[in-house]
């Protein structure tokens, strides 16, 4: 592989372990890691000239659910709370297959992608008509972005007392069968891994008690990560005060549901003991702000989590409850939302910035993404701050106050995804048309 250098930045956000800064610097890529960060480097290489631009690490999304892709903007969807959302929603998804999962996929990665994210994680809970794991991975490896995918499962259908229709769920044992499938295909645990697969049933209110727990076994044999929706409103904190007896932060302690191991989506609803106990026990939270408003949910107690040292990313949530997948919007979202809550000096745009790429990758495990410094993978997003988003702006490294929302270039590994602010990987109209005609299909 060629050698990539990046010249003359403006600003580099490094997100390195003391924030540093740079100005004017160069970073020299070989073999897909950062090989070197500093002023007047020379390398016979690729050249990328960056004067006018901000350098940051490559976002990072904690959860996704990029199926969804396929439904959004859904009449009946657009205005309901989480639950009736949900029952909206699912018989329409019973009719997905593998080629919407593949291309639904293609389409969100893709999305991600121009918007800086290097890294993603997927939440794939249902499994119809023949659907698997494997058509999201195949997307994630043609579009190039690093991926985390999980292998969700919902087994408590409408006649079990749960959520959704039977048609959605699967049986316990073949879900553990494949999850054991998947992780010895596709997890890599090694450094600088492109996939790395995680087990994560849907919710406390879609699997049994036995499910969860069999999973956190089976997770901590394989040595891979668990992930699930947790205290996302408040029908969500009513369903397990009725179902278990507590809230659900005890539900996922009791199941061995916490640890450095385990990140949970939303937990909107976490009470302060709740709080102390993912700090204490480095439980990660996937944090969605633009999902959270869009359902009603409230305001994550983000400012407290960071307080008492809870591991914090950022996720766009599925498409179908956000319905953008842009993630350095989905940052300037997590910014405001805490300033709605606690005021103006409640979050920076660095510190949301830093949600967004450190951030997530501390909870997904991977201090050798999120920032830049020798020796890290090379996952780096370009932001042209000679735009009219920029023009007039003091400050264009604060770029979620002011700034670009798609990146002019992207590289995964050292290699280039975004290439002038074009898809370079894939045909992207063509994928769009595909997606397209897809959505019309599933609409008669
Ligand atoms: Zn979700």
């Amino acid at each position: 592989m060629t050698d990539i250098l990046i010249k003359n930045v403006d600003t580099i956000l490094t997100m390195d372990d003391q924030r540093r800064e740079l100005s004017g610097a160069d970073i020299l890529i070989r073999d897909g890691q950062i090989e070197q960060i500093g002023h007047g480097l020379q390398a016979s290489a690729e050249i990328h000239d960056a004067s006018g631009c901000v350098v940051t690490p490559g976002l990072v999304n904690t959860h996704h659910h990029l199926y969804q892709t396929l439904t959004r903007a859904v009449p009946g969807g657009q205005d309901a709370l989480l639950f009736g959302w949900l029952k909206t929603l699912y018989p329409i998804w019973s009719r997905f297959g593998p080629e919407e999962m593949f291309v639904s996929a293609q389409i969100g990665l893709a999305e991600l992608a121009l918007t800086g994210c290097t890294l993603s994680s997927d939440h794939l809970y249902l499994y119809p008509n023949g659907a698997r794991l494997d058509d999201t991975i195949a997307a994630a490896a043609e579009v190039g972005l690093r991926f985390h995918p999980t292998r969700g499962a919902m087994s408590i259908g409408e006649s079990d007392g749960g959520l959704p229709p039977d048609s959605l769920v699967e049986a316990e044992a073949a879900i553990l069968e494949d999850m054991m499938r998947v992780v010895d295909a596709f997890h890599d645990p090694s450094e600088g891994a492109m996939c790395r697969v995680g087990l994560a049933p849907c919710s406390p209110f879609s699997v049994s008690r036995d499910l969860m727990r069999d999973t956190a076994i089976l997770a901590r044999d394989k040595g891979v990560m668990l992930h699930t929706h947790l205290a996302e409103n408040d029908e969500d904190i009513a369903y397990s005060q009725e179902q278990f007896g507590c809230r659900p932060g005890q539900y996922a302690e009791d199941l061995g549901w916490t640890g450095s191991d385990v990140w949970h989506a939303h937990c909107v609803k976490l009470d302060g003991a709740e709080i102390d106990l993912f700090a204490r026990s480095r439980t990660g939270v996937a944090h969605c702000p633009c999902s959270n408003c869009r359902l009603g949910s409230g305001i994550a107690p983000v400012r407290s989590m960071r307080d008492r040292g809870v591991p914090v990313g950022l996720g766009v949530d599925g498409s179908a409850s956000n319905d953008s997948g842009n993630l350095i919007l989905e940052a300037r979202q997590a910014m405001l939302l805490q300033r709605v809550a606690s005021g103006a000096d409640a979050m920076s745009s660095r510190e949301a910035l830093e949600i967004a790429t450190r951030g997530g990758a501390d909870v997904l495990n991977r201090p050798d993404c999120g920032r830049l410094a020798i020796g890290k993978r090379a996952d780096i997003a370009i932001w042209d701050t000679r735009g009219i988003e920029s023009a007039g702006s003091w400050d264009p490294a604060a770029l979620l106050l002011a700034g670009p929302t798609r990146v002019k270039h992207l590289f995964v590994e050292g290699r280039q995804i975004v290439r002038d602010g074009q898809i370079a990987t894939l045909d992207l109209p063509r994928v769009i048309e595909r997606q397209n005609r897809l959505a019309l299909a599933l609409q008669s």
